[in-house]
């Protein structure tokens, strides 16, 4: 903000520091991931890193098909879009987990020579399933290798081994904010050759895939907080594997409390519940205590768990949900404070119900 407020598209030489400082952004991003740096855009959030792969991606390519491929656990900002493309007459089918987790060959049963899109999250946001992103891109793409490949990477990127190379995805989706960068700044990667038609406007910038003047300041402050995520990538999840087995055996004492995150789902989003107290209740009791976590996904604002719900849990399990989130900085003494608070939440409240 202080120091490089040029425009990048500005000719004089406080423009240039500005666009240096943007590729360079762009390069230190592109290396967590493992893209080429010159494919990926950035956008002002995931939601609309979705929106352009999805629709944008269909639109310049109407000739693939009218199938596109999904998971009923995709964050809203997919399967929205997706509800739209079905009144444009796409047909969307949203597989939903066997056994708790999702298989490669459910994907090619369905896949035929109209399958336009397959687009999968790596990381489900709700409860932490790390779907196998590089299988079913590798196995979609030898049943039809035209089919368009959309990863939503935004909770799993530079945080899980993945590996780019395998899943060669056509689009990839990440978001600054799950990085710990501020919010309003996300990107799109898109693979060289790949056809996107944009859904703004503008003055060309991002090659006209997200076009507007960047947000300097917030692009060197993505970048920023990639590298110093990711040269700590793999001891934090090592950490936070701890803090969840700290977590997990302390509740496997409670009896009302059940832990609805599949065993292999990445550690730091742990799904859980509090056994006859609704996810709200409880959330405003553990506020008070300056704990907050949140029901659901906090984009749905409470309503009800699609993930859950697709994940076969049952309504009154599902309605107790709580998702609790770690980052670098949760520590043992918060996960015993989360536990004892709880407790007492559950005591005090099933009381008062
Ligand atoms: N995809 C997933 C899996 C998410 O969890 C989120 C946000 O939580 C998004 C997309 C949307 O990201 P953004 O908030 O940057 O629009």
């Amino acid at each position: 903000m202080e120091e490089c407020y040029g425009n990048p598209s500005s000719l004089h030489r406080m423009g240039l520091d500005a666009e240096n400082l943007v590729q360079g952004s762009r390069k230190a991003i592109a290396s967590a991931v493992g893209c080429p740096p010159d494919r990926l855009f950035f956008t002002s959030c995931a939601t609309e890193s979705n929106n352009i792969a999805l629709l944008g991606g269909l639109a310049a390519n109407r000739r693939l098909g009218k199938k596109v491929i999904t998971t009923a656990i995709e964050h809203s900002s997919v399967l929205e879009p997706l509800r739209s493309l079905e009144q444009q007459g796409y047909e969307v089918c949203a597989l939903r987990p066997q056994n708790g987790r999702f298989w490669t060959e459910q994907f090619l049963e369905l896949v035929d020579d109209q399958t336009a899109m397959v687009s999968v999250m790596l990381v489900n946001n709700e409860v932490g399933l790390r779907l196998p992103v590089e299988e079913i891109f590798s196995g979609v793409r030898r049943k039809n290798p035209k089919t368009l490949l959309h990863v939503d990477a935004v909770q799993g990127a530079v945080k899980v081994p993945f590996c780019f190379s395998k899943a060669d995805p056509d689009f990839l989706s990440l978001s600054g904010h799950k990085l710990y960068a501020p919010k309003g700044i996300g990107a799109l990667y898109v693979k060289k050759g790949t056809k996107v038609a944009p859904l703004m406007f503008g003055g060309g910038q991002e090659q006209g895939i997200s076009p507007g003047t960047e947000p300097v300041p917030l692009i060197a402050a993505f970048a920023a907080a990639v590298d110093d995520y990711a040269a700590k990538a793999e001891r934090q999840l090592e950490r936070y594997a701890q803090l969840r087995e700290r977590l997990f055996s302390q509740l496997a004492e409670c009896e009302d409390m059940a832990v609805l995150s599949p065993e292999d789902a990445v550690p730091y989003i742990v799904s859980i519940a509090v056994k006859g107290i609704r996810s709200e209740i409880m959330l405003h009791f553990l506020e008070r205590e300056d704990i907050f976590v949140s029901s659901g996904s906090a984009c749905a604002r409470g309503g009800k768990s699609h993930v859950l719900t697709a994940m076969g849990f049952p309504p009154k399990l599902a309605d107790s949900a709580l998702r609790v989130s770690f980052s670098p900085e949760t520590t043992e003494q918060d996960i015993d404070r989360l536990v004892d608070k709880l407790k007492e939440g559950s005591r005090k409240l099933l009381r008062v119900r």
